[in-house]
């Protein structure tokens, strides 16, 4: 399965990355505003994080899956999940910056 490498999803990806990057402005994971003039490797420059990863299931490309976070919190949110998905999913409930219809599934996904 490499479905994110294939070129619909790569081009729908691009196309919501981008629209991401203009409309949000507020880590997904964090609660923080992100600066999106800030680049790489600044540990607070934008990234587009999989608010379901793929691997776990999640859409590679569609934008109900795609959220705007910091680069750290992103790296951050990928340990979590390994060591303690329990204590993320709390997180998440609490300081999420839109309500995510997935956080169910979410919760039984990494049980
Ligand atoms: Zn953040």
């Amino acid at each position: 399965m490499r479905l994110d490498k294939t070129g619909t999803h790569r081009a729908a990806y691009e196309r919501n990355r981008k629209r991401i990057l203009k409309t949000q402005n507020t880590c997904g994971i964090c609660g923080y505003p992100v600066d999106v003039t800030l680049k790489p490797p600044n540990p607070m420059a934008p990234t587009i994080d999989h608010i379901i990863a793929v691997s776990k299931g999640g859409h590679p490309s569609s934008l109900d899956n795609l959220q705007l976070a910091h680069a750290t919190c992103n790296r951050q949110k990928s340990d979590k999940l390994y060591m303690h998905p329990e204590s993320m999913v709390k997180e998440k409930k609490v300081i999420g910056n839109r309500n995510l219809p997935q956080s169910r599934d979410w919760i039984v996904f990494n049980v």
